[in-house]
């Protein structure tokens, strides 16, 4: 069977989709239907977040553990009350200052709320997107949109409807294809219902930005992420190839331990990809060691490399790699995000790096 068989692919203008895709789109989402779409982290898989079969389609097509709680996405911060009981203070704050935006915030969930979305949890995680695709489809649909990452559950997420397509292709019923995401790494997930607040993932807006909003928040231990949050399993985003991170301080020592992991695994006649800021990548000498490169940028544009970071891995993975040689990057700004994925990348099952 053609594996995208069933799914409509439209491709829409990023900036100013054309009103006939939305509205084919929103008829699909009224209809109970699945629709991938583009946000500024990743493609989302969303559902009617009022519609049960719809949500517990998301879960089926992507193979996600019902345990795990899906994002509500909303047009804008005054339709929190659809799905929240309330919107605390702090995460009004937050909302007023960072939506729309690459943050998710758990408020109290509204009893209306269909129980599968936020898997039985008496929270509902929320987020307003400001990728105009997402922004005009929220608007159009006037409804709560509940959308995971739009693909296979621990796979690397989608930044290119090729990805969705890849993972998902006939399962879902109409892709929205706007190009690449502008973040290419999913939202910062924080609960503000807690004193201090808690942050449960990094991502786009820093722990810098919300703490000029909050004061100090903590940042949950991986224990602790895992039992808050019950996606979050330590391996995660995992490349069907082993990835190793290789230690280093600076470029040069990090492209030392490049070159020494890189010749011992060699001896076992391993296939090596190595996934480097170019600061790394260009220390490293091809005809000493041969891997298949690909190079995530400077150092000096975070941005640039979690743009292009599960783009890269899915890359590697489709050179059929065993191994995956990365390194981590400065934690200030989306670094911290970008070094999160990569560690549960590097996860081994029982969840040790
Ligand atoms: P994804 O949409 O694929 O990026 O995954 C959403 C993440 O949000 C998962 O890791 C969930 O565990 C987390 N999440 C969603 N709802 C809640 C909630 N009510 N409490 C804690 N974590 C949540
Ligand atoms: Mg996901």
């Amino acid at each position: 069977m053609n594996p995208n068989s069933q799914s409509s692919l439209i491709t829409v203008d990023p900036f100013h989709p054309e009103p006939a895709a939305i509205q084919r789109a929103v008829e699909c989402l009224i209809r109970g239907g699945l629709v991938a779409f583009p946000t500024e982290t990743v493609y989302g898989l969303g559902a009617h977040a009022f519609d049960p079969s719809a949500v517990r389609r998301v879960f089926e097509v992507k193979g996600r553990p019902p345990a795990d709680p899906l994002i509500v996405h909303l047009a804008s911060i005054a339709d929190t009350q659809t799905v929240a009981a309330h919107i605390p203070p702090a995460a009004e704050a937050l909302g007023l200052r960072f939506w729309p935006g690459p943050l998710t915030l758990l408020l109290p969930r509204r009893s209306s709320l269909p129980p599968e979305v936020s898997a039985g949890l008496d929270t509902v995680a929320v987020r307003v997107p400001s990728h105009p695709v997402a922004q005009a489809l929220l608007q159009a649909a006037g409804l709560p949109v509940a959308a995971p990452s739009a693909n296979l559950f621990g796979h690397a997420s989608p930044t290119l409807a090729r990805h969705v397509i890849d993972d998902l292709g006939g399962r879902v019923d109409l892709i929205l294809d706007a190009g690449p995401t502008e973040w290419g790494v999913e939202s910062t997930i924080l609960d503000p219902l807690q004193s201090p607040p808690v942050l449960l993932r990094p991502g786009g807006i820093s722990i810098a930005e919300l703490e000029s909003v909050l004061g100090p928040i903590r940042i949950a231990a991986p224990a602790e992420r895992i039992s808050a949050s019950p996606g979050r399993q330590p391996r995660h985003y995992a490349p069907n190839a082993r990835l190793i991170l290789c230690p280093g301080e600076t470029p040069a020592d990090i492209a030392e331990s490049v070159r020494s992991t890189a010749r011992r695994e060699r001896k076992e006649n391993r296939r090596i990809g190595l996934l480097a800021a170019s600061e790394v990548a260009s220390r490293i000498e091809p005809s000493e060691t041969p891997v298949i490169l690909r190079d995530l940028g400077s150092i000096g544009d975070l941005r640039g490399i979690s743009r292009r970071l599960f783009a890269c891995l899915r890359e590697l993975e489709a050179e059929g790699v065993d191994i995956i040689l990365a390194h981590r990057l400065p934690g200030e700004g989306v670094g911290a995000a970008v070094n999160d994925r990569l560690t549960r990348a590097a996860a081994e099952e029982d969840g040790s790096v």
